[in-house]
């Protein structure tokens, strides 16, 4: 498969009063063409900041560095202009907080066909059309009764599959996800789950950020587990589930109802950077070598882990 998306040694840090933290530590990710992926791991591993930086949509307290291949171009380094054309159109994002996302002041309707006006189409009945039509796509019916609906009137389940339409308006080539599945019920959660797969057949390069690994089996080709600002593990799901390889992923997965729920040890190391493996406070299997930061070892093409129990 093609690479649609390569991402080398990418590093954002804030500069928070007298310290830094490294919110992405050194990623490198390749991001194959109409693949699923799906970016797993604890609360502040880095998974939005990573997520906006592909998007160029960083805050602006930050400092970002590395490479973002696509298409030839640095996006890291792309200019704004050149960006707005890509964002939306090629590279297309489904914020964490649907709530917090919408403009309370404008219609659903309009903010879907957004996307559509700015990239695609300028004929106004055309874009309602094609809205229509992704209300419909998302099961939000009847769609001509609530296209001129404003936000409040619709429920969490509802934005949330508002903000994947209008991610997939511009008919992205990939769309990023973060956290599609927070907050909502079991049957919002299967709508989700059923427009992606429809996303994925038509050859859209899905990268889905979330906490619920059970979503992530479901959907994805990879899985890439971060942990402290780093990919620790990237692996194809089936082998993924089957034999979790680093230590941090077997936690993750015995954390999981069907295996007993077994919580991972706290640790006693922050994100702060003293050269050593960052989960090796929390880690059965930790060895004086552990000290020294382990480098992301290739297992086989598309497979790899960052421990040194498999150098
Ligand atoms: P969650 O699963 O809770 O959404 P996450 O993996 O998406 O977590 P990020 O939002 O990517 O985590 O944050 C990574 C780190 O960067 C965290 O330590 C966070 O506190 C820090 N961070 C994120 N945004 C900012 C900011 N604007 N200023 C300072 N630090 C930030
Ligand atoms: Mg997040």
């Amino acid at each position: 498969m093609t690479t649609i998306l390569d991402v080398q040694q990418l590093h954002v840090h804030f500069p928070v009063s007298s310290t830094i933290i490294r919110a992405v530590n050194g990623v490198d990710i390749t991001i194959k063409q109409s693949e699923t992926l799906a970016v797993i791991g604890e609360s502040g591993s880095g998974k939005s900041i990573l997520g906006l930086a592909i998007l160029g949509l960083l805050p602006a307290n930050c400092t970002a560095n590395g490479i973002i291949q696509y298409r030839g171009d640095n996006l890291l380094t792309l200019p704004e202009s050149e960006l707005e054309t890509i964002r939306g159109r090629e590279i297309a994002w489904v914020p964490q907080n649907p709530a917090g996302a919408m403009n309370p002041l404008m219609t659903v309707g309009n903010q879907i066909g957004e996307p559509i006006s700015l990239h695609i189409e300028k004929d106004k009945n055309k874009v309602r059309k094609k809205v229509l039509e992704l209300l419909q796509f998302i099961k939000i019916t009847p769609p001509e009764e609530r296209i001129d609906s404003y936000p409040y009137s619709f429920s969490g389940g509802m934005l949330q599959r508002s903000l994947v339409a209008m991610g997939i308006a511009g008919r992205p080539e990939i769309l990023i996800a973060d956290e599609p599945t927070k907050g909502i019920d079991v049957m919002n959660k299967q709508a989700i789950l059923s427009f992606f797969q429809t996303l994925h057949e038509e050859g859209i390069t899905l990268v889905i950020i979330t906490h619920d690994l059970l979503f992530a089996r479901n959907i994805a080709d990879r899985i890439a587990v971060m942990y402290c600002g780093r990919i620790i593990e990237i692996r194809r799901k089936q082998e993924f589930f089957n034999e979790p390889l680093h230590p941090y992923s077997r936690g993750l997965l015995r954390s999981l109802p069907e295996n007993g729920l077994y919580p991972i040890p706290s640790g006693t190391e922050e994100i702060g950077d003293d050269g050593g493996c960052k989960f090796r406070s929390r880690c059965t299997c930790a060895t004086e070598r552990c000290r020294e930061e382990p480098q992301l070892i290739t297992l086989l093409e598309g497979s790899a882990v960052r421990c040194w129990l498999y150098d």
